[in-house]
C-alpha cells in the first residue's frame, strides 16, 4: 500500500533544499520501487504571507492525516519584527505538539571524507555514528509548577521542576531500544542518578523495559561524565537516550562533533512511529535563493524517514550510500569545502546523489 509523505518546504534555502530531497523520493519512487504519494503544504513564513497564519488549518489536517512530513526550514528576516506568538517558528512548535512527537532522534554523523572539518582531531571523529535520542514533551521544561516568587526578605527566587512519569519514561526507552535493534544494539540511557530522584526512576524504568530488549547491551552513564566521554572517546557510542534537558545539551555538543551544520538530519516521532524529518541547521537567510545550500542534511532526513516511518531500511541504506559516493567523489558544497577547493551547487548537489542511487547495488 501506498505510503503519504507531507512536504513542507518552509523559508529560506527551504525550498531548494527539499527540491533536491524530493528528486530522491521521486527517483526511488519511480526506479526502486519506492510506493509513496507526496503532497506539499504551507508553513512558517511562507504560510504566513499567504494565510496571515504560521500553521494554517489545513497544514495542519494534512500533516495529521499523513505518514511521514518532510520539512525543510522556518524563519527570516522579514518576520522578525512579529508578535512572538504567530512568527514562523510557531509553526514547527505547534506541529511538534498537536502531533504528540516526543521522541527526538538526532544523528551525530562524520562522513570519513569529511573529517578535517571537525575541530577534534580526525582520527577521533573519522566515522562517528552516534544516534541521540531525547525525550521532547516532558522533563524540567514542561514541568509544574514553574516561575520566579519574591519571598519573604524581599528576594526574588526562580523554580522549575523536573518531573518524569514511568509512561513517559518508557515510551521514550521503547524508542531508543528499538532504535538501537536496528544499529549496533548498543543503548546508553544517560542520567544524574545519584542526585535526582526523577532520574533515579528514570535508571529503574529504563533498566525494567531493557529487559524486553535481550538483543541490546544497555549501559548507563551520569551526564556529567557522558558530556566529557562524547569529547574524549566518542565512537565508543551507538544510540545514547536521555532526559529532555540532557539531551538538548548533548545532541547540540555531540553535532558539533561532525563540524558541519549543513550534514546533519534529525527526526521526531510520535508513539506510532509517525514523524517529522527536518535538518538541523534553519532557513539560512544569508544564502537563500543563491543555489549555494547544503541539501545532504535534507536528503539524510530523507533516509531517516524512510528507516523510522516507512520501514525501508535497505532504501534508507541506499540513500545514505549514496550520499558517502557523491563525498568520496569529491563533491562538496560552499559550507564543506577546504580552502582551494571548487564548491559546487545545490542542484548539482541534488543531481549527484540521484545519480548515485543507482550506482550502488
Ligand atoms: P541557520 O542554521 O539558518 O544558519 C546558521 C549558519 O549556517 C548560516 O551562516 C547559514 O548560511 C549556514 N547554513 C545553515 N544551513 C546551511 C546549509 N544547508 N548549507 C550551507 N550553509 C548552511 O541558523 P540562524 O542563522 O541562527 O537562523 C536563521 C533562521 O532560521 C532564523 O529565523 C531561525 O529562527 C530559523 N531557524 C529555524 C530552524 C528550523 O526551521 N528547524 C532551526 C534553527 C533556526
Amino acid at each position: 500500500m501506498s505510503k503519504s509523505i507531507l512536504i513542507l518546504p518552509g523559508d529560506g534555502i527551504g525550498p531548494e533544499i527539499v527540491k533536491e530531497a524530493v528528486k530522491v523520493l521521486e527517483h526511488l519512487r519511480e526506479h526502486h520501487g519506492l510506493a509513496v504519494e507526496l503532497s506539499e503544504a504551507l508553513v512558517g513564513g511562507a504560510a504566513i504571507d499567504a494565510t496571515g497564519r504560521p500553521l494554517p488549518e489545513d497544514t495542519l489536517a494534512q500533516a495529521k492525516a499523513a505518514d511521514a512530513i518532510l520539512l525543510g526550514a522556518v524563519g527570516g528576516y522579514k518576520w522578525e519584527s512579529l508578535d512572538i506568538a504567530i512568527r514562523p517558528e510557531k509553526g514547527l512548535l505547534g506541529l511538534r505538539a498537536e502531533l504528540g512527537l516526543f521522541a527526538n532522534l538526532r544523528p551525530a554523523l562524520l562522513f570519513e571524507e569529511l573529517a578535517n572539518a571537525s575541530t577534534l582531531k580526525p582520527e577521533v571523529v573519522a566515522g562517528l555514528d552516534i544516534l541521540i535520542v531525547r525525550e521532547l514533551t516532558g522533563g524540567i521544561y514542561f514541568g509544574q509548577p514553574r516561575g520566579v516568587r519574591t519571598l519573604e526578605n524581599n528576594e526574588r527566587q526562580g523554580y522549575n521542576t523536573l518531573v518524569y512519569s514511568e509512561s513517559e519514561i518508557r515510551r521514550i526507552a521503547h524508542v531508543a531500544f528499538q532504535a538501537a535493534q536496528k544499529r549496533n544494539k548498543r543503548l546508553c540511557s544517560v542520567d544524574k542518578a545519584n542526585v535526582l530522584e526523577c532520574t533515579e526512576l528514570w535508571r529503574e524504568v529504563v533498566t525494567q523495559v531493557g529487559t524486553e530488549y535481550p538483543d541490546v547491551e544497555l549501559s548507563h552513564l551520569y551526564v556529567d561524565n557522558a558530556a566529557m566521554q562524547l569529547v574524549r572517546a566518542p565512537k565508543q557510542f551507538d544510540v545514547m537516550v536521555t532526559t529532555n534537558m540532557f539531551g538538548d545539551i548533548l545532541s547540540d555538543l555531540a553535532s558539533m562533533l561532525s563540524g558541519s551544520i549543513g550534514m546533519l538530519p534529525s527526526a521526531s516521532l510520535d508513539v506510532n512511529n509517525k514523524g517529522m524529518y527536518e535538518p538541523i541547521h534553519g532557513s539560512a537567510p544569508d544564502i537563500a535563493g543563491q543555489n549555494k545550500a547544503n541539501p545532504l542534511a535534507t536528503i539524510l532526513s530523507v533516509a531517516m524517514l524512510l528507516r523510522y516511518s516507512l520501514g525501508e531500511a535497505a532504501l534508507a541504506d541506499k540513500v545514505e550510500a549514496a550520499v558517502k559516493q557523491v563525498l568520496q567523489q569529491g563533491l562538496r558544497t560552499a559550507d564543506i569545502c577546504a580552502e582551494g577547493e571548487t564548491p559546487v551547487s545545490t542542484v548539482v548537489m541534488g543531481d549527484a546523489v540521484v545519480k548515485a542511487l543507482d550506482a550502488i547495488a
